[in-house]
């Protein structure tokens, strides 16, 4: 945890007197990561962020002297990123994307598109012929194999509404070559089969096996090939065991023929929980305690409109206890001791939990819930106005200080 959270909370709660909800960014955290992520890196090898992960202008602004790049799903995504910088390359995915989509694409000069339909790839031909603006694709690629590894989300090697599945592979090839298409150009292949892959060296296998079936193609086809985007999906536990080791993960790269034979080929990443996930902290306070049929609940200001990771997946979610001493009533303050304590939201729905059974050894209310890991796929993917409770505060860490600020919506980009 960074040594700077306490010390913000403690200040924070003596400022205020509601109770505390807040998420904190610890964007230097980020940073430290990031680069260090970097520094051991092949010289092949290039890190994008995905956004969506965590679209927070302050952390894309935070990551952007460090990557090559941002990955962008929408056009909110994609003015996001070019609200912090008109030039950083941007690599524009995503299933269903709309005609005004491709052309704000062109428009904003993205890096590359990732095309992931036939029909996608006839459209982005005729737009970009009509605008006579020339664009560079990677095909998202669904390939049919059994041995990608498992983890709890996958987009591929099964079926799935990502990507060209490998067998319309020539027929994609052909409507590339054809008279029509004056504007479009192949320069490689995007593959992101899975996320929250905890195991390095199952991660450089599948590395492996996509430079496989891009070698195959390449030879099969006789395409020339720039850039092979293999994705993001390294993995963050949320319980006690080992995380994904990226030293272990990048020092195989490096040591992988597979990748020195690379050449002039660029090898992509593109993850976004990675990135991101340790550097965020859910700050809430405990409203209620109660015993209901022999289990012990607490209730926090706060919930899974917040933070729905732990709804979403099904986990309990870490955190720790953080004593707060103010309790301003005249009847004794609610306290429970090494016991087990259900976790829940101040949402009317059963749902709203983000930890059962934890074992704490001490928690009152009016107390203060750190839960870790909060950085990615947690305020981003949660119905925020839900039931209509007030949203939490936004703090971020920089430069051994700390400010609050508004957390930007995305509709306001899209608006
Ligand atoms: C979500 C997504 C990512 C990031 O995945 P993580 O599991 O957060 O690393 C990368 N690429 C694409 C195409 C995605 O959809």
């Amino acid at each position: 945890m960074n040594r700077y959270i306490k010390k913000i909370i403690h200040e924070v709660y003596e400022q205020r007197t509601d109770p505390l909800c807040a998420y904190i960014y610890d964007l230097e955290g980020i940073e430290q990561h990031v680069r260090n992520m970097v520094k051991t890196m092949p010289k092949q090898t290039n890190l994008f962020y995905a956004i969506k992960a965590n679209p927070d202008k302050r952390i894309i602004q935070a990551l952007l002297p460090y990557v090559k790049g941002f990955e962008v799903a929408s056009i909110g995504e994609l003015k996001k990123v070019r609200d912090v910088s008109k030039s950083i390359p941007i690599l524009f995915g995503g299933p269903g994307k709309k005609d005004y989509e491709l052309e704000m694409a062109m428009k904003e000069n993205v890096f590359y598109i990732h095309v992931e339909s036939l029909l996608e790839l006839r459209k982005l031909i005729m737009l970009a012929k009509k605008r006579d603006k020339h664009m560079h694709i990677l095909l998202r690629m669904n390939i049919r194999t059994k041995t990608l590894p498992k983890t709890n989300i996958s987009m591929g090697g099964r079926p799935s509404q990502f990507g060209i599945d490998e067998q319309l592979m020539e027929e994609a090839l052909s409507i590339l070559k054809e008279r029509e298409n004056t504007h479009v150009h192949l320069k490689g292949f995007h593959f992101h089969s899975l996320s929250n892959n905890m195991q390095a060296a199952l991660h450089v296998d599948m590395i492996h096996h996509y430079l496989q079936k891009v070698e195959q193609w390449k030879n099969a086809y006789g395409l020339t090939i720039n850039v092979i985007n293999a994705g993001g999906g390294f993995g963050v536990s949320y319980d006690a065991t080992t995380r994904f080791d990226w030293p272990l993960f990048t020092s195989l790269l490096a040591q992988s023929e597979a990748v020195q034979n690379l050449g002039d080929t660029q090898l992509f990443f593109e993850p976004g929980r990675f990135i991101v996930a340790d550097y965020g902290y859910y700050v809430a306070e405990v409203i209620d305690i109660k015993m209901s049929v022999e289990c012990c609940f607490a209730v926090i200001r706060g919930g899974t409109h917040h933070n729905r990771l732990p709804a979403s997946w099904g986990h309990n979610h870490p955190f720790a206890v953080l004593p707060l001493e103010r309790w301003q009533y005249p009847f004794a303050r609610p306290e429970v001791k090494q016991s087990k304590v259900t976790v829940v939201g101040e949402l009317c729905t059963p749902r709203d939990q983000l930890h059962e059974n934890a074992e704490v050894d001490s928690l009152r209310v009016g107390d203060v819930l750190i839960f870790e890991k909060s950085g990615a796929y947690c305020w981003t993917i949660s119905h925020h106005d839900f039931l209509g409770h007030p949203h939490p505060n936004f703090y971020y860490i920089m430069e051994g200080n700390y400010y609050e600020a508004n957390n930007y919506s995305i509709e306001q980009y899209n608006g």
